[in-house]
């Protein structure tokens, strides 16, 4: 058996190391831990890649999104669209906001939001959509902004897992997370620009929304010591700032690997049956952050168990919707049949940038044999 991990970040660091090392040493030498020089450069560096006009980096993608959701300074009995079929942090903040998620249903080929559930769910209450760009794949946002603008709606792009990826709007390709109002973004060690630890950054469209957010994300302190609103502590360390710096330049690099990995999955498993591979739309480009497939007839379970079997690790992003959360259980019952039978039918296999030819043919081949 050949070892393959599902992520390996030991490989991936090999990359960069004497320049992590030396950025580390930099920082312990200067000692501004806290708000350095090196997290406002880090930012400017986001800003201009990503073709995004306001950035602030803070300490997590979950703080991201619970200080865009304070930002927009929403009505306390404001309803909040939010997808049931994403991580759990893209719907917390809005309970920590104390604001209400009224969950959607996904498309069953993209795993997105699904627009015409979205549309059906906005009430007169509905204040912001939360839309979550899934395992890489970019949100169809050709029709969304429109209806965020004719029911007077913010969007806010949960893109913390697919930093880096793109998407059509008005017949250009754009950076996810840089369409909407406010896109929220995570460097969790395992999302497309991963850390040295957890980090965060938001992308604004408006300086009003950018002024906001950074003074929630400051305890609500307009200059230092005068507080105007209560805020939150959440910052990005300047030390991930200054080794994140060093990462941001091979992003495309390492974002062509995974595409590439997932280009050979769609050679060499296209022809399985039972297995559905991932939509790769024509109005975005996908990031493969995950390569997420579907195994039909109730065969998922015994499919994992199998390529456990075969040393081949996979994930079940996610086997238990939102809505069927404990955590949730306050909020309107609600029946997402598309979303659940996804839970019951997803599988990742790993795609990471690290995975050499000779584990790629391993993969494919066993999965072959799977009968
Ligand atoms: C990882 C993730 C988050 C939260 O990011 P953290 O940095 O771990 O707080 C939010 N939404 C989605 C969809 C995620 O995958």
């Amino acid at each position: 058996m050949l070892p393959i991990s599902f992520l390996d970040l030991e490989k991936e660091q090999v990359r960069y190391k004497t320049a992590l090392e030396l950025a580390f040493q930099t920082i312990l030498r200067k000692t501004n831990y806290i708000n350095g020089d090196e997290v406002r450069s880090f930012e400017k560096s986001l800003s201009e890649k990503f073709n995004t006009p306001f950035v602030l980096g803070c300490g997590n993608g979950t703080d991201a999104i619970y200080i865009a959701l304070l930002a927009l300074n929403l009505p306390k009995d404001a309803e909040i669209i939010v997808p049931s079929f994403t991580y759990a942090a893209s719907a917390e903040p809005v309970l920590q906001a104390g604001l209400t998620p009224v969950f959607v249903d996904v498309d069953p080929r993209s795993y997105c939001i699904d627009i015409s559930d979205l549309k059906s769910k906005i009430t007169s209450k509905t204040k912001a959509i939360i839309v979550v760009h899934l395992f890489g794949q970019a949100v169809d946002l050709q029709s969304i902004p429109f209806i965020a603008k004719e029911h007077n709606l913010h969007l806010i792009e949960d893109n913390a897992q697919s930093l880096g990826s793109k998407v059509l709007v008005d017949d250009e390709l754009k950076y996810t997370g840089t369409i909407g109002d406010i896109g929220t973004n995570s460097f969790f060690p395992s999302k497309n620009l991963g850390g040295f630890g957890d980090g965060g950054a938001l992308f604004f469209r408006k300086e009003e929304h950018y002024q906001r957010a950074k003074m929630i994300a400051s305890h609500g302190q307009s200059q230092k010591y005068i507080h105007d609103i209560v805020g939150i502590n959440s910052r990005l360390d300047t030390l991930q700032a200054a080794l994140l710096s060093v990462k941001l330049p091979y992003l495309d690099v390492v974002l062509q690997k995974r595409k590439e990995n997932a280009q050979f999955y769609f050679e060499h498993l296209q022809h399985i049956d039972s297995i559905e591979l991932p939509e790769v739309p024509h109005y975005s480009e996908h990031s493969f952050n995950q390569f997420t497939i579907r195994l039909k007839n109730n065969r998922r379970d015994v499919f994992q168990l199998y390529l456990n079997q075969k040393g081949i690790p996979s994930m079940v992003y996610y086997k238990i919707p939102l809505h069927h959360q404990k955590a949730f259980s306050g909020l309107k019952k609600v029946t997402l049949p598309r979303t659940e039978k996804l839970c019951e039918e997803v599988i990742s296999i790993p795609v990471h940038p690290c995975l050499d030819q000779e584990q790629l043919y391993y993969i494919v081949d066993q999965i072959s044999k799977f009968e």
